[in-house]
C-alpha cells in the first residue's frame, strides 16, 4: 500500500468510509529503548513493509527523526515521562521529532485506523509530562469531541489507544512511577478499542507479560519494538507477528 496514498488526518465527520484501505496495516510500534534493529543501517530492508509507526514514548527526538527519514512513513506518538529537556529543546511544536507528529490530546486517522494519543506516566516527582488521576482524566475529556465525531463517522470511537503508561493492573508496577492508570483502564473499557500500546514499563527477560486481553481490548507493551498487522474493520483483528521478544 502506498503510504503517500493514505496522507495521515485528523478525523472527521463524514460519512464516505470508501477511501478506507482493505489493510492489514503493518505497524512497527517502538517505546522506552533506542533499537539497534532499528537505528541501524539496514532498517529500510529489515522494515521494509512498515506502514506506520506509533511511538509510546520516552525515545530521542534523533531516533524518530531516523527513522522518518529512512522509512518515509507516518511516525506519531506520545511523549514519555522522560521526554523533556535540551535534546527536546528544538523539536517543533505538535511533534516528537522533525517530521513526527504529537498524538496527546488528539486522535488522527491514518491507513484506516483511527488512533488516539494520551502522553506521560502518572505523578511521581512533579516533572514534566507526569498527570495525576485526575489531570489525566481532563485530558481524556479533551478528546471526547473527536472520539464521538468517530463513532458517528465510523460506528467505533478509536481502533489504537497509544499511551506511554499502562492501564492500572495491566503491565503496571507497584511503584508509584511504574503504578498505571486507573483512568486509562476505565477508558478502554468505555471506548473499547481494539488495541491499547503503552510502553513505560521496561522488559529484563521474557517471561514478563507483554499482551494482556482486557475486555475487548488487547493491551501491549511495546517496549523496544514491536510488528504488527492490524486488519481493518476486522472485528477478529489480531497480531499476527511479534517480534523483539
Ligand atoms: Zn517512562
Amino acid at each position: 500500500m502506498a503510504v503517500s496514498s493514505q496522507p495521515l488526518r485528523r478525523a472527521r465527520l463524514t460519512t464516505d468510509t470508501t477511501s478506507i484501505a482493505p489493510g492489514p496495516v503493518r505497524i512497527l510500534a517502538i517505546s522506552d529503548h533506542v533499537e539497534n534493529l532499528v537505528y541501524s543501517q539496514n532498517i529500510r530492508e529489515r522494515f521494509s513493509d512498515v506502514d506506520l509507526v506509533l511511538s509510546c514514548g520516552d525515545l530521542p527526538p534523533n531516533y524518530l527523526e531516523y527513522i522518518v527519514s529512512s522509512l518515509n512513513v507516518p511516525v506519531i506518538g506520545v511523549r514519555g515521562n522522560h521526554d523533556h529537556g535540551r535534546a527536546f529543546d528544538a523539536v517543533p511544536r505538535g511533534t516528537l521529532g522533525p517530521g513526527t507528529i504529537d498524538l496527546h490530546g488528539q486522535t488522527v486517522e491514518s491507513h484506516g485506523l483511527l488512533i488516539a494519543g494520551l502522553e506521560g506516566s502518572l505523578d511521581y516527582n512533579r516533572g514534566p509530562h507526569q498527570y495525576s488521576e485526575g489531570a489525566m482524566r481532563l485530558q481524556i475529556a479533551r478528546l471526547l469531541p473527536q472520539l464521538l465525531l468517530n463513532k458517528l463517522r465510523h460506528g467505533r470511537y478509536l481502533d489504537i489507544l497509544v499511551t506511554h503508561a499502562p492501564p492500572r493492573g495491566i503491565h503496571d508496577q507497584p511503584d508509584r512511577c511504574h503504578q498505571g492508570f486507573a483512568a486509562l483502564r476505565e477508558f478502554i473499557e468505555r471506548f473499547r478499542p481494539r488495541y491499547h500500546l503503552h510502553g513505560h514499563i521496561h522488559l529484563y527477560d521474557r517471561q514478563t507479560v507483554t499482551r494482556t486481553q482486557f475486555a475487548d481490548t488487547t493491551v501491549l507493551n511495546a517496549y523496544g519494538h514491536r510488528e504488527m498487522r492490524v486488519p481493518i474493520l476486522a472485528e477478529d483483528a489480531e497480531v499476527i507477528a511479534v517480534a523483539g521478544r
